[in-house]
């Protein structure tokens, strides 16, 4: 097979159009030529919501920010500045409608509706085969995990995967209900049933607000059951006089596999593929973005602690195993530590002597008796 392209991006979400655009404002004048493969035409619906103490590369994109955070549960509630943080909202419209605008315009780009099956290296060169053509290049980047090499690893697994999964409402309300700097992160007032249960609302003005309903379990629910749970919710903590503007559902697998194992041959990994999605928060935008910065520098990633590794594998453990546990836990995390302490220690950011002290403030006995079981069966909790 002979080269096509200088450079293949197989998908076009988040952390490829990340790469691309940070690529372009890095090397202006390159005269790569890339291709963008995707299976659909249509890029993902998402938005993407973060923590921030310093500029970025996409600030300019960023709609909303707050400075205040909340958080709930029947054991009370806690609300924080999160000086230097700002909570941030990037819209999937603003953030693709950009990096689109750059590709479009940009003729060393060729951009293919195809899905890629299959892909070999021969040393020098990465083949990918998709349903509409086969294309090769000596630099092949790849958010998407070989799917085959899944499936393959799913089937032997004896537990279902736990997911983050959540159904959301854009309201209005009649009166002036909102604090347009305060989110609440996580508000644990509803029953723990059927995984680890919670609420987040983010408001756009005082009249507006998205609240979702979220939940760390196995299973993603019926439609009609978070739509009960947000309809309790929003009648008992917002309002009983809301207008639903429209609706938004998602899942984000919390999983600890080593993704490296799922890789398509001759490529190198981004975002998803590169498990840049944090386990036990789903938090991925930031962390996608440090990385294509690292590549597209030339530099390596710094050695992270395993120990955040290990952090994630146990609360995914209680999460499984405990999940009415969870409500408890954040209320110790909350209110017994600064809230921006708890975004470095989520960041991967904070030393040894610092994540003690704060592990200290949790009730011990879940962490236990899930490190008990874990070092018992010596096997991944998911
Ligand atoms: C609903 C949802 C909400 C999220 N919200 C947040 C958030 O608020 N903050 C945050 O930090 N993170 C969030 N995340 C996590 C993470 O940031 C996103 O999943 C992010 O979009 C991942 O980027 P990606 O490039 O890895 O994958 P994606 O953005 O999913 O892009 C992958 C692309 O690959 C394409 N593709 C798949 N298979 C093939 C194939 N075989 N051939 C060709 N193309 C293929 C897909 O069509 C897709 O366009 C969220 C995730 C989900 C699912």
């Amino acid at each position: 097979m002979q080269q096509t392209h200088d450079i293949i991006l197989i998908g076009a979400g988040c952390s490829s159009m990340q790469w691309l655009d940070v690529y372009h404002a890095k090397n202006p004048d390159s005269e790569k030529r890339i291709l963008l493969l995707d299976k659909d035409a249509e890029s993902p619906q998402r938005t993407w919501c973060f923590w921030s103490a310093e500029e970025h590369h996409f600030d300019h994109l960023v709609s909303h920010r707050w400075s205040k955070v909340k958080f709930a549960s029947p054991l009370g509630e806690v609300i924080q500045e999160i000086d230097p943080f700002t909570y941030q909202y990037v819209s999937g419209s603003a953030f693709f409608e950009h990096a689109y605008k750059n590709v479009n315009a940009d003729g060393r780009i060729d951009r293919v509706t195809a899905e890629v099956k299959k892909t070999s290296f021969n040393g020098s060169l990465t083949t990918v085969e998709t349903n509409r053509g086969t294309y090769a290049a000596p630099e092949v980047y790849s958010s998407v995990p070989n799917s085959e090499k899944l499936d393959n690893y799913k089937k032997k697994q004896d537990e279902p995967g736990l997911w983050q999964h959540f159904r959301g409402w854009f309201i209005d309300t009649e009166e002036d209900i909102f604090d347009p700097e305060l989110i609440t992160l996580m508000d644990f007032r509803t029953e723990q049933k059927g995984g680890a249960v919670f609420f987040y609302t983010l408001p756009f003005s005082t009249k507006r607000a998205l609240v979702e309903c979220t939940v760390f379990g196995a299973e993603p629910w019926e439609e009609s059951d978070y739509d009960e749970r947000l309809r309790e919710y929003t009648e008992r903590y917002i309002s009983s006089d809301i207008n639903i503007s429209h609706r938004e559902a998602g899942q984000i697998p919390m999983s600890m596999m080593d993704f490296d194992a799922f890789r398509f041959d001759g490529t190198k990994s981004l975002g998803t593929a590169a498990g840049l999605v944090k386990p036990s928060t789903g938090y991925m935008f930031l962390r996608s973005l440090r990385n294509v910065e690292r590549i597209t520098d030339g530099t390596k990633a710094p050695e992270k602690p395993s120990r955040f590794a290990f952090y994630d594998r146990l609360l995914l453990g209680i999460i499984r195993d405990d999940p009415h546990q969870i409500s408890r836990i954040m209320y110790h995390l909350f209110s017994r530590n600064s809230f921006t302490h708890v975004f470095r220690f989520l960041d991967e950011e904070t030393s040894f002597k610092e994540d003690i002290k704060m592990l200290s403030t949790l009730p011990y006995v879940p962490f236990l008796k899930q490190l008990t079981k874990q070092s018992l069966s010596r096997k991944s909790a998911v």
